[in-house]
């Protein structure tokens, strides 16, 4: 039996990309912080199903929350990173790039205790723009990146990127999309977010299970502390379809994942990927 990837992107519901234009960063601060809450129903649900994970966390998360990460990784999950404060590597240059996500592994190695190898970008923003963005991080030291999403979107994505693990920068970065599928030509994303909350429960199973039966892949699954929160504020403002993607199906989630969880066999990126850390 294949062993597939679970992840958490560790961030707070007004700080996901699409609310960018609707709330100020400078508000932050002042808004209800829901993140820790959440986590913990995650890691009493992880515990109770015998899952390890690897939790992608935001520096500015860690900073006000310093218990939680200890928690994290008490309970065996891999600690990542997901960058200081979900800017995307779009909006970055090289230098303050590297600034980002060596603060933010310093930080997270700090209050966990653990080496940090691993790092998601901000809603998958490495592409053909900015594919610097690898050399950087095998420079500061990370081992994994996990920021690839290769379909065409309007927001994120790399539709040639290959499919499964490669190489991005020899011997000393490995590059791990999250799971799609092709269908009629083009791949789909499987990997979680909203696809997950808009798809079936029953499609998503069949597609794992050809990732893993037939491609003999495991598979990269990623969901967010607020998408099992369906009691969170409601931004104000927003167009429809960004509506429609966050606040899909969230009363549904929680319930859905406990199958996702029961139905596959689940372990840590690090675990999976990096050969010494098995
Ligand atoms: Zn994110």
């Amino acid at each position: 039996m294949i062993t597939n990837a679970m992840t958490v992107d560790v961030e707070d519901w007004f700080q996901v990309s699409a609310f960018e234009t609707h709330i100020d960063r400078d508000r932050w601060e002042s808004l209800p912080c829901r993140v820790e809450a959440n986590v913990e129903r995650i890691l009493a649900l992880f515990d109770e199903t015998g899952v390890r994970a690897t939790f992608f966390t935001l520096g500015w998360v860690a900073e006000r929350f310093p218990e939680l990460i200890r928690r994290i990784v008490a309970q065996g999950h891999e600690l990542a990173s997901h960058g200081w404060s979900h800017v995307r590597v779009t909006q970055q240059q090289p230098e303050s790039f590297r600034e980002d996500v060596s603060r933010t592994k310093a930080l997270l190695e700090d209050l966990g205790g653990t080496e940090v190898v691993g790092y998601r970008a901000a809603s998958y923003s490495i592409g053909k723009g900015n594919l610097w963005a690898w050399e950087v991080l095998a420079e500061v030291g990370y081992r994994y990146s996990s920021s690839v999403v290769p379909v065409r979107h309007d927001l994120y994505g790399m539709p040639d990127a290959p499919r499964f693990a490669f190489p991005a920068v020899e011997e000393r970065l490995l590059e791990v999309p999250v799971t799609t599928f092709p269908v009629g030509g083009r791949n789909v994303n499987f990997g979680g977010g909203g696809w997950f909350r808009l798809f079936p429960y029953a499609l998503t199973r069949a597609v794992f299970r050809r990732v893993n039966r037939k491609e003999g892949r495991p598979c990269i699954f990623y969901f967010h502390p607020w998408e099992i929160d369906p009691g969170q504020p409601r931004v104000e403002g927003v167009g429809p379809r960004t509506r429609f993607r966050h606040y899909l199906n969230l009363g549904r989630t929680e319930k859905r994942l406990r199958r996702l969880l029961g139905d596959f066999q689940w372990d840590r990126m690090d675990r999976i990927f990096l050969q010494e850390a098995a």
